[in-house]
């Protein structure tokens, strides 16, 4: 079997090795799809602290059950899955609090251990979910990111009554959007770029700001007539996106602010910034729990996945894939790699 290793940022090889026997209690996954997601591209460019090389990326990952170990009986041989991203030790205090996603010893596939950039590899049968068997693998690969949106929706409490800021119309961005209709709220979206405007106005968002051009503060204010919305979450996520958000005329006085990205520079947030409102700032971290409902979610269509991905690329052309991380074409969403 092929896999792809980054081996140092910018460095990539592929490699043969042997197909691996899955031990008691594990099985062997045969890779149909797997996403790219901005924490690949991360890894790639040498800009994830949680990173250690040599790397197996991808942590979308989708595919079909080739062998079952002993002992296995939640999953048999054929089965569609798709894979968790966490490895957690299921003893933890958090684990048994239904944390999984913030275990003592929390690992995420793809950065802190290998992912699925290669044909086949082992994983135990708790971290698998299966798939209706006629649920295309390249929209399989969409759970995760939409199990994203499920956790980062529920650590802030969003309900239809709230309105919610989503600032950053990526796949992230579109991805809390749709989560964010799904529950039932208004939801106003902000971005530079005109094409992912679009698309946050096709999956229903009911306002939109292009935040290159026109004042974010003002046009809140305008939209909530001076009261600031209730929900902001951060998909931009650049160094002082953070301090900006929590300004006065975004959120309106007990707001909820959800940073969703992992940068490392500091910011200028203030006591008073916080408790002059008391304002809460919610951390989020992948996922837990929420596979199963987003299965269940996209087996009932109730999300647009049109749109959602731009590139398709067989695994043999992998190079593609990272020639598009380091010059990204302008016309890219998402890239999706088909075996
Ligand atoms: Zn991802
Ligand atoms: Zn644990």
């Amino acid at each position: 079997m092929k896999e792809v290793i980054v081996t140092a940022p910018y460095q990539f090889e592929v490699t043969e090795k042997e197909i691996p026997k899955p031990e008691k209690g594990e099985v062997l996954v045969q890779m149909k799809a797997a996403g790219v997601c901005g924490s690949d591209f991360h890894l790639f460019l040498g800009e994830n602290p949680q990173a250690v090389f040599p790397r197996v990326p991808g942590h979308e990952n989708a595919g079909i059950i080739a062998e079952v170990g002993e002992g296995v009986t939640s999953v048999k041989k054929g089965d569609h899955v798709v894979v968790d991203l966490v490895i957690a030790c299921g003893e933890c205090k958090q684990c048994r609090s239904g944390r999984r996603n913030i275990c003592e010893t929390v690992k995420a596939r793809g950065a802190a251990a290998d992912g699925g950039w290669r044909e086949y590899f082992t994983v135990p049968e708790h971290e698998v979910y299966v798939l209706p068997e006629d649920m295309p693998f390249e929209e399989a690969v969409l759970i995760e990111p939409f199990a994203i949106g499920g956790h980062c929706t529920k650590r802030a409490d969003v309900t239809k009554e709230d309105l919610v800021l989503i600032y950053g119309s990526g796949t992230i961005g579109a991805v809390v959007l749709q989560t964010c209709k799904n529950i039932g709220c208004k939801v106003i979206c902000a971005d530079i770029n005109e094409s992912s405007l679009e698309r946050a106005e096709r999956y229903g968002a009911d306002h939109i700001i292009h935040s290159g051009q026109e004042d974010l503060i003002d046009r809140i204010s305008q939209i909530t007539k001076g009261k600031g919305v209730d929900v902001v979450f951060d998909c931009a996520c650049y160094p002082g996106s953070l301090t900006y958000l929590m300004k006065q005329g975004i959120l309106t006085n007990g707001g909820r602010i959800v940073p969703l990205g992992f940068c490392t520079e500091q910011e200028q947030i203030t006591q008073a910034m916080i408790n002059g409102r008391e304002l809460e700032i919610i951390g989020t971290r992948m996922s837990t729990g929420q596979f199963e409902p987003t299965i269940t979610k996209l087996t009932n269509h109730e999300y647009q996945l049109e749109g959602m991905v731009s590139h398709y690329i067989p695994f043999t052309e992998i190079d593609k894939v990272f020639d598009n991380m380091k010059n990204p074409p302008s016309d890219m969403k998402k890239m999706v790699i088909l075996w």
